[in-house]
């Protein structure tokens, strides 16, 4: 490219960034995060180390050994109080109803395995007719990006756009999901991005629970393969599946969660980017949200 090209371009990708900053209720930029330290310190913690082991041993091809959480430790304990914000990032009560999948709830075999390739869960799925989308649909959206991402965002099911493209995220949430990756200094092509469901929901309605049990273990299957050290839940369907709980998004966004059905891998549950269009004085929490996950990739802060 000329270099005069070559420089306009880069100013429009400055100005485009600065405009999602600014959408985004910021007045500053280029804020540090809060050193480790600190925040542990502010949270009250006595110690450095982590809530929970999170560098599983590596196989011979240097890829993580999935530290699969066994079906009892993962059941829920039963309760009858509702967890408060700082309980749910470790307590077991985050699971003290059943389980929204029934027998789905123990991770399988696939996932302790986790010797699968992505094509593999491709192929498996085939041309799914497992629940009722099939009948409306026109493509499958099985997911895109790095296979071996550290960082996975996951939707709650594909909209219009989506339904005629077969990839995630490419509408108008889509657009703003990719700012919202790049304000982290990371490129769409760097994670991972996937729905519960992989068939387009009519009238792009929530996925409905039979759906979802239909859907859920391929998308899990997918986790266990790309194995990354954070999923970014967006929107309640999408952190509600993930950690298998009826509490609402705006109780839990913010806080880290583990994923229970493997070890070392942590959520973060985050709003819905289409609901960030619909409600924009929600972004500044979002911006938060996004800080955390950025400090925490950096390795300055714990969950
Ligand atoms: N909304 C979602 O939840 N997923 C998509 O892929 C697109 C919009």
């Amino acid at each position: 490219m000329d270099p005069r090209e070559e420089f306009h371009e880069l100013i429009a990708q400055a100005k485009e960034h600065l405009r999602y900053f600014s959408e985004l209720g910021l007045t500053s930029i280029g804020e540090r995060s809060k050193p480790a330290a600190a925040i542990l310190a502010q949270s009250g913690s006595q110690t450095s180390e982590p809530a929970m082991p999170i560098a599983p041993a590596k196989t011979e091809q240097g890829k993580p050994a999935p530290a699969v959480i066994s079906p009892p430790q993962f059941l829920p304990k039963p309760t009858t109080t509702m967890p408060t914000k700082k309980e749910t990032s470790t307590e077991p009560s985050l699971f003290s109803e059943p389980s929204l999948f029934g027998e789905a709830s123990a991770p399988t075999v696939e996932e302790q395995q986790a010797d699968e390739t992505l094509e593999d869960i491709r192929r498996d799925l085939g041309e799914c007719k497992r629940c009722k989308l099939w009948s409306t649909r026109t493509n499958i959206v099985f997911g895109e990006g790095n296979p071996k991402a550290e960082l996975m965002f996951i939707g709650e099911g594909p909209g219009a756009d989506e339904d005629a493209s077969g990839r995630p995220f490419v509408g108008r949430a889509g657009q703003l999901l990719t700012k919202m990756i790049e304000a982290i200094d990371l490129k769409r092509e760097d994670v991972y991005i996937a729905n519960v469901v992989k068939s387009r929901p009519p009238g792009n309605r929530a996925p409905e629970a039979d759906e979802v049990k239909a859907c859920i273990p391929f998308l899990f299957r997918q986790i266990a393969t790309i194995h990354p050290k954070l999923i970014v839940a967006l929107g309640n369907p999408a952190m509600q599946a993930l950690l298998d709980t009826k509490i609402g998004i705006t109780k839990m966004r913010g806080e880290f969660q583990p994923y229970r059905r493997i070890q070392g891998i942590w959520v973060m549950p985050t709003f819905h980017p289409a609901y960030l269009l619909r409600s924009p004085d929600k972004k500044r929490e979002a911006w938060e949200d996004l800080k955390k996950i950025r400090s925490f990739l950096r390795g300055e802060i714990e969950p």
